[in-house]
C-alpha cells in the first residue's frame, strides 16, 4: 500500500510503508523530524556531533535544541536534554504530559530516563544508535519492567539524511 503525503516544502513522496509498521505514529509528522534534522545541522556547524531534537504537543513547538556537548563543557548537554528544559521552562511544567519528542537518534540511556522522567507520550528518532541507543539497540525501553511511564517509541522518519550527517560529521574529524 502507498501513502502519499506532503513533504516540508509541499513536496509529495510516495513510499512504501506496510514493510516497517513500527513507523506508523500515532501524530507522526515528517515536517517536525526535518525541524530536529535542521536542529542537527545547526549542531554541525557548530562543530558538535549533529543531533538535533523537537518537542511538541497539539502542533504547537516548544522546544527545538540541538547537541552542545563541546561548547557547554557538559557531558549531559545532549539534544534532548536541552529540549526537556526548554519545553518545561516554556509551559512551566515538570512534567511533558502529551508531548512529542523527535530525535535525529535513537536516544542513549541518560537521555532516555529523561524522556520517562518528563513523561513524553511518544518518541520519534530518525536513525538507531547501535553502540548506545536505549530505545531499541542496547536496551529495549518496552522490555524494562516497573517503569511508572512508556513513552511510545516509532523509528524510521528520515533515516538516511541523519545517518548521513553523522557519517560525513565522523568523517571530517578522522581527516583533520
Ligand atoms: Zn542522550
Amino acid at each position: 500500500m502507498d501513502i502519499t503525503w506532503s513533504g516540508p516544502e509541499g513536496s509529495s513522496h510516495t513510499t512504501l510503508y506496510l514493510c516497517v509498521p513500527f513507523f506508523i505514529g500515532e501524530h507522526m509528522n515528517e515536517k517536525y523530524m526535518q525541524m530536529a534534522f535542521d536542529e542537527a545541522k545547526l549542531a554541525y556547524q557548530e562543530d558538535e556531533v549533529p543531533i538535533g531534537c523537537v518537542i511538541v504537543k497539539d502542533d504547537v513547538i516548544l522546544a527545538k535544541a540541538h547537541n552542545k556537548k563541546e561548547q557547554n563543557k557538559l557531558s549531559l548537554a545532549h539534544a534532548e536534554i536541552l529540549a526537556i528544559k526548554q519545553a518545561c521552562e516554556k509551559i512551566n511544567e515538570k512534567y511533558l504530559i502529551d508531548c512529542d519528542l523527535y530525535v535525529t537518534l535513537e536516544p542513549c540511556m541518560m537521555c532516555m530516563g529523561a524522556i520517562v522522567q518528563s513523561r513524553i507520550k511518544n518518541v520519534y528518532y530518525a536513525t538507531s544508535d547501535p553502540k548506545g541507543g536505549c530505545a531499541n539497540s542496547v536496551i529495549q525501553i518496552a522490555n524494562v519492567t516497573n517503569l511508572n511511564h512508556y513513552p511510545k517509541v516509532y523509528q524510521g522518519m528520515m533515516e538516511e539524511e541523519s545517518k548521513n550527517l553523522l557519517k560525513s560529521f565522523f568523517k571530517a574529524k578522522r581527516i583533520k
